[in-house]
């Protein structure tokens, strides 16, 4: 892989010259948001400033510019999952929007009382209350696969869990609150096997690891593009193309429709049946250029440069008296979740910002995970493609100084 050139990347991306109490912002929230380099930016005004207009509507000149940027970025995205068909691609709010939909469409219309759902213990919020919604609504059961002290699932324990009773499994393939990578394909293997349909929540996945749905053969696949250097409010939901024909929409409006009268409606096809109303056109068209940007450094590249990143802070970390990492998955992604004895993490986080340090305190949206681990949160970095050594080593310093100070 090509050696990236961190110090030029740096500079797409305006937010990394900012101060923070006077300090320059090291910025290591990236699994919560990553920042937008310059070209989406550039995309998103230029949309406004040169085509805005309401897509699939109009006849004249802009909304058929918008409309053409609209659906080139579906291809766009296609290309990226190396999904089969463009219109098993469908543009959502975000990963929960994806959930929700899945849940809602095929799990009303397909489950029933009785029916087993699994999740597993490290389940981001949004991945376990829609289904929790889905078995109050149907009576359908929730089973949950364990994690090991590592923070890996337990595999043993998944295929115990599977029985013909089991019609749906939804997993997460990156945790964000661990950074475990998990082995998603055998997972969708052995739910195929009893006759189980799979989701995958990509939220994680998606912005470090190269991701086919033909390969992975999962038959949903949702991810946010604000994780993915793209814009907030933007999302992605592919599903083989037969199930989502098989699937009742999800909201009903303007553009989901083939007709309408009082007595009968009948339902656009696909993709355009489950995009009621006006999407967010702005946040589409930028998401292309997102991912171009992404694709022009090289995925494997960026992995690399996350992995030193992660070696480096692992190492610098544990050297630290008192500090335990939470999550030693062998598969991981560069996510380091950590405690320090003795302090509180809403403690660390403040102590860390005034120094001009963004890190996430808390649970992370993974409540059970963390009752699973018997802490109420951990402090955690998250690292992207703009992140330094030097950063790791502000970090490392800053934690010193929390621990000079309240240790
Ligand atoms: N799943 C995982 C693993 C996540 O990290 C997130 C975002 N923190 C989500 C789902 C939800 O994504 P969004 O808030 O963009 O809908």
């Amino acid at each position: 892989t090509q050696q990236l050139d961190i110090a030029k990347i740096r500079r797409d991306f305006p937010i990394l010259n900012e101060t923070i109490n006077g300090k320059p912002l090291v910025y290591l929230d990236n699994a919560a948001t990553t920042q937008k380099p310059r070209q989406v930016l550039d995309a998103l005004t230029g949309y406004y400033e040169h085509y805005n207009a309401n897509i699939h509507r109009g006849i004249h000149h802009l909304a058929e510019k918008a409309t053409s940027a609209f659906e080139a970025s579906r291809r766009r995205i296609q290309a990226f999952l190396n999904a089969r068909l463009s219109e098993e691609i469908i543009f959502t709010y975000g990963s929960t929007d994806g959930i929700n939909l899945v849940a809602q469409a095929y799990g009303r219309a397909f489950l029933k009382a009785g029916d087993e759902i699994i999740i597993s213990t490290m389940e981001h919020h949004s991945n376990i209350v829609p289904w929790q919604m889905l078995c109050e609504e149907k009576g359908c059961i929730l089973k949950v696969i364990p994690i090991s002290e590592e923070g890996e699932l337990r595999m043993e324990e998944y295929e115990k869990l599977l029985s013909e009773r089991t019609k749906f499994v939804s997993v997460v393939h990156v945790s964000n609150a661990l950074g475990t990578i998990n082995p998603v394909a055998q997972i969708v293997e052995k739910a195929h096997a009893v006759g189980a349909k799979v989701l995958l929540d990509g939220a994680q996945a998606s912005s470090h690891l190269s991701i086919d749905v033909q390969a992975l053969d999962c038959d949903f696949y949702v991810f946010s593009l604000h994780k993915l250097y793209g814009p907030t409010g933007m999302g992605v939901l592919y599903g083989k193309k037969e199930l989502l024909d098989a699937m009742p929409p999800y909201r009903g409006g303007g553009e989901m429709i083939k007709e309408v009268t009082f007595e009968k409606t009948t339902y656009n096809e696909l993709p355009y049946k489950f995009e009621a109303g006006t999407p967010n056109i702005a946040d589409v068209v930028a998401a292309r250029t997102a991912l171009d940007y992404v694709d022009e450094l090289g995925k494997e590249a960026i992995a690399e440069h996350e992995h030193q990143l992660l070696r480096y802070a692992t190492d610098a970390l544990e050297a630290i008296e008192g500090l335990r990492i939470i999550g030693r998955a062998k598969e991981k992604i560069g996510v380091l979740s950590f405690v320090m004895e003795g302090i509180h993490h809403q403690d660390i986080g403040v102590l860390l910002d005034q120094q001009g340090i963004a890190i996430r305190t808390g649970h992370h949206c993974t409540q059970p995970m963390m009752q699973r681990f018997g802490i109420p949160g951990t402090s955690r970095a998250s690292f992207s493609v703009y992140n330094t050594m030097e950063e790791v080593d502000s970090l490392v310093r800053g934690l010193h100084k929390v621990k000079k100070m309240l240790g």
